[in-house]
């Protein structure tokens, strides 16, 4: 690995950027639902490990309250022209990208990732915020569907939003994964009270403020922070849906809740996801794939790679390419664009990363590159690793590391790579490499993921918003993103009007007669092709 020749030799990482003000600090806390005494929790700098903000605790009567007028704001909000919130998420859009530097900064110093992941949800937002502002009418407007009689029924499919939605979103991607289904919820006529995690709560705070200045009623989008263990139980209690993002094991509590509640829940959970390099796939195409596949936000991310299967014939070839891609990687602390690979975001992250390749190579993996943390760089940095010879009694082998470390196994034949990407209980993400882009599509196709990629990390399924994004098995529930992602966000009516005559027998007329009738008239029907 190596570093940056600016990067500095003690570990006491860059000082926090000149947008993260005291005054913007003090802001941002004065937006979260909690009472004036609430107490307060005290997140860290990843680069540094100093201390970064005070945030008040919400308490469950705080989360009630939020909810209460959440519940007012959203009636005025449902009466609101589509139109008009459209004008006001398009404003929104604007503000994003004008005042980018203000979030990249946020987001670094919460989270520890490097400036260009950063971007990265900066150039998401901007997608999604577009897409909905500029699609939801489309989805949300009443449709005609076939009537029950053809020319006596006439019959609307109405979409109503379902009230006061529940966002939990994790620290990972703290601007995305707060704003981005937030933004379809809100555009579909409902209100939000969100728990961002604690620890990247500034950046969602900073992305509400935004909506605000961008004109959205202030009780329509509120934030709570706390534990769920503590509000966990007043968000479920309180929604109409929840929106969650997290981990399987939180994911299942959630949609045991949601379950006893009937309510319905959307689960973006974990991944454990696979990258198949083809015998014909260009390999330094794939290499450099690989890097962008495994490694972004120091490989905190739902989507990135974490299992590869290369074809045996280009192995050596490939690995070769990998590792020397991966060893030049730039790893270190910054605010600018001038590293590849950022910091880890929490102690127990770092934890998971050295004891999941303590394991590994405990019982004989081997290490082809990286392996070890990097302290001199700041708390919670640790090296792009790449493992060989992993095998199933590892711990990494089939549990998700969420860390930038990933194993490389051979394959035969296709065969073998699809049943080899396909073992496990997670389905989240995929990616397919090949030359032959058909054949590239046909492999991705009997991968069981619900996004893959053919000849791309994460990036072309992700930012293809207007296609459903969403995880299978154990990584999830529903889906994100097109029209599932805002349609989940209302209840369907079915408003069918009868006209003249119904099913039952016009007066005077035997029940017997008026069966055959419509016995002939469904016969009739079918021969015409109508039904
Ligand atoms: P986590 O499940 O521990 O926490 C996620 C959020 O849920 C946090 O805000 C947390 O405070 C909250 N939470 C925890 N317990 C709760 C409860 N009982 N009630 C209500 N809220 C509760 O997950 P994490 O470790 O913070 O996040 C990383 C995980 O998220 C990884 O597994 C990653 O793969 C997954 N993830 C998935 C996606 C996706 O789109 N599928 C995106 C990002 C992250």
């Amino acid at each position: 690995m190596t570093t940056a020749p600016a990067t500095p030799k003690a570990p006491r990482g860059p000082s926090l950027p000149a947008t993260v003000t005291p005054a913007l600090l003090e802001r941002l806390v004065a937006r979260v639902s909690a009472s004036p005494d609430a107490a307060r929790v005290t997140t860290t700098a990843p680069y540094t490990g100093a201390p970064l903000a005070d945030l008040p605790v919400s308490t469950p009567a705080d989360v009630e309250a939020a909810f209460a007028r959440a519940r007012t704001a959203q009636r005025q909000w449902a009466a609101t022209p589509v139109a008009e919130r459209k004008k006001i998420l398009l404003r929104y859009h604007d503000l994003v990208l004008a005042r980018q530097d203000e979030a990249l900064d946020l987001m670094q110093a919460e989270n520890g990732k490097t400036r260009r992941d950063a971007f990265l949800e900066i150039l998401d937002i901007g997608i999604v915020s577009r897409y909905y502002a500029r699609t939801a009418a489309t989805y949300l407007r009443p449709k005609r569907r076939r009537g029950a009689i053809p020319l006596l029924t006439h019959t609307t499919e109405l979409r109503h939003p379902k009230g006061v939605v529940t966002v939990i979103s994790p620290w990972n991607y703290p601007l995305s994964m707060a704003a981005g289904d937030t933004i379809a919820a809100l555009m579909a006529g409902n209100a939000v009270v969100q728990k961002p995690d604690t620890q990247t709560g500034l950046t969602a705070l900073w992305s509400m403020d935004l909506m605000y200045e961008a004109g959205l009623p202030r009780d329509v989008w509120q934030m709570v922070i706390g534990r769920g263990s503590s509000i966990g139980a007043a968000l479920m209690d309180n929604a109409d849906y929840m929106m969650f993002t997290g981990s399987t094991a939180t994911g299942r509590q959630i949609a045991a809740d949601a379950g006893k509640r009937l309510i319905g829940a959307s689960l973006e959970l974990g991944g454990k996801n696979p990258m198949i390099v083809l015998a014909d796939a260009d390999i330094d195409k794939a290499a450099a794939g690989a890097v962008a596949a495994c490694f972004p936000s120091a490989g905190q991310l739902c989507v990135s790679v974490e299992r590869l299967y290369v074809a045996e014939s280009v192995r050596d070839k490939f690995v070769a390419a990998f590792v020397a891609r991966t060893k030049k990687l730039r790893i270190g602390a910054g605010y600018d664009f001038g590293y590849d690979v950022g910091s880890l975001t929490t102690p127990a992250q770092l934890d998971t990363v050295t004891t999941h390749i303590a394991d590994a190579t405990a019982k004989g993996a081997t290490i082809l590159a990286g392996g070890r943390a990097r302290p001199d760089l700041g708390p919670l940095f640790h090296e792009p690793t790449i493992l060989t010879d992993v095998t199933p009694d590892m711990t990494l082998y089939d549990h998700e590391t969420f860390g930038p470390v990933v194993s490389i196994h051979p394959f035969r034949d296709e065969e073998e790579a699809i049943s080899l990407a396909n073992a496990g209980s997670y389905g989240l993400n995929a990616s397919a490499w090949s030359r032959n882009g058909a054949r590239g599509r046909a492999v991705a196709a009997r991968v069981h993921a619900g996004t893959v990629n053919v000849n791309e990390a994460f990036a072309a399924a992700w930012g293809s918003v207007d296609a459903p994004m969403g995880g299978m098995g154990d990584s999830g529930l529903g889906r994100r993103h097109g029209a599932d992602g805002i349609l989940k966000c209302t209840e369907a009516q079915t408003v069918a009007h009868q006209r003249i005559q119904g099913f039952t027998p016009p007066a005077g007329l035997h029940p017997e007669k008026w069966a055959t009738l419509l016995t002939r008239s469904l016969k009739l029907l079918k021969a015409a092709g109508l039904r």
